[in-house]
């Protein structure tokens, strides 16, 4: 079947072709794009619209196998694409975790018919022990993209530098959660004016700063490949910068609610606020826009963290960390960043692609048509009925947010469209 989008505004740095042109789509892939590109079966109506290369998610949490009351992989697939994502790279942390070829196969059989492309990403090590490498060659074999222990740190120096040697052999990469456990000790908290004045125990910065300025070493010394997760101080914005300024092959990510959410929002003690990292301060949030702006954080990821409302709705100190982020990505980066398109193709799409290695987030001629149709300026009210993922901890309901995800195409495919 032929597809045509027809009258929307093409934003793809990364391409050639842009503005206001149709594209047509044929058998999975774009055919032709153009002023006149001929006619079609379908046609999606695209005028006042704005046509992205599709949303690349580096960073969620898909909870199949094992925790399926929290999510599943058709479950969260169907939010990514309500939120735009065209593909998402799955962490390990399940039950069991992923880190054998036999867990890789089932995710990637049960992602089959899921409407987003799931890219695993395997454990570093054997049960997220920080203990023993993983078979990274077969994983990689299977499909995996990268590997981390997400949601936990590695926490000794010797065996990141192994865990980076070895991927780099697969030519992978570690993505890496940055957390001293040392430091943060019973922390639940940004440390700070707030949890001193809520009476709750404090993560320092330092835990995940300490982590990052190790990581970045161990990078810069030995010429290794590295991905930093969900940076969310002033302080690891920083030292990153001058990592990439004294040419470190470093690349990160931050999450939406790093740069539209500070500490002060916890003051409700409300769980949905609850997340790890924890959401910082005013200073922080400046330096996450602005680091995200100037390019030192290459890419927007959800770091979607689906959990059920029993582990959410309870006392904070007992709550489970995490947002589930899919369907809120695009418009808090709106709403909250910048409403600059190109910026947010290359934060959502361009610069994920490239970290992951597909090619992907380019609208040309041949290239398969993975692609986000978005309302920029169309404003709404995000409420919990609204949410389709299984996971309702969101901190962001009731607010006035603006930029609406219209349509999202998967390898030629109408796969969500708003109603
Ligand atoms: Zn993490
Ligand atoms: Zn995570």
């Amino acid at each position: 079947m032929k597809l045509k989008i027809s009258g929307g505004d093409i934003v793809n740095p990364a391409g050639e072709q842009f503005g206001k042109l149709d594209i047509l789509i044929e058998d999975g892939k774009i055919s032709a794009i153009g002023k006149d590109v001929g006619d079609a079966e379908r046609v999606i109506d695209a005028a006042g619209l704005t046509v992205f290369p599709g949303f690349i998610d580096l960073h969620c949490h898909l909870r199949e196998p094992g925790q399926e009351y929290k999510e599943d992989i058709m479950s969260g697939t169907k939010a990514a694409v309500k939120g735009g994502y065209t593909a998402v790279c799955c962490m390990p942390n399940t039950k069991p975790v992923m880190d054998t070829a036999a867990v890789v196969a089932l995710v990637n059989d049960r992602a089959r018919r899921a409407p987003a492309k799931v890219y695993p990403v395997g454990a570093a090590s054997v049960g997220l022990s920080g203990k023993e490498l993983t078979e990274m060659g077969e994983m990689s074999s299977l499909g995996c993209v990268a590997f981390s222990d997400d949601g936990h740190p590695i926490e000794s120096g010797a065996m990141m530098r192994r865990a980076m040697m070895y991927a780099q052999t697969y030519g992978k990469m570690i993505m890496a959660h940055e957390e001293d456990l040392s430091i943060k000790g019973e922390g639940i908290m940004n440390e700070g004016y707030q949890s001193t004045v809520l009476g709750m125990p404090g993560i320092s910065r330092v835990a995940e700063e300490a982590m990052i300025a190790r990581d970045l070493l161990l990078a810069q010394t030995y010429g290794l490949k590295l991905h930093i997760q969900h940076v969310s101080t002033a302080g690891g914005i920083e030292l990153i910068r001058a990592a990439k300024a004294k040419g470190t092959r470093v690349t990160c990510e931050s999450a939406p609610h790093y740069f539209s959410a500070d500490d002060s929002m916890c003051a409700g003690f409300d769980a949905n606020t609850k997340v790890n990292p924890p959401l910082r301060e005013k200073g922080d949030v400046k330096a996450v826009k602005a680091g995200l702006l100037d390019g030192t954080i290459d890419a927007i990821a959800t770091d979607h963290a689906p959990h059920h409302k029993d582990e959410k709705k309870i006392e904070f100190a007992l709550a489970a960390s995490g947002i589930s982020g899919f369907e809120t990505a695009f418009s808090l980066a709106v709403t909250n960043l910048t409403d600059d398109a190109d910026k947010l193709a290359e934060l959502f799409s361009v610069n994920p692609a490239r970290i992951i290695e597909k090619k992907s987030g380019v609208i040309e001629n041949g290239s398969f048509a993975d692609i986000t149709i978005a309302d920029m300026s169309k404003q709404y009210t995000f409420t919990e009925q609204s949410i389709i993922s299984k996971g309702k901890n969101s901190p962001f309901i009731g607010q006035k947010l603006k930029g609406v995800v219209t349509h999202t195409i998967v390898d030629g495919e109408l796969v969500y469209e708003a109603n």
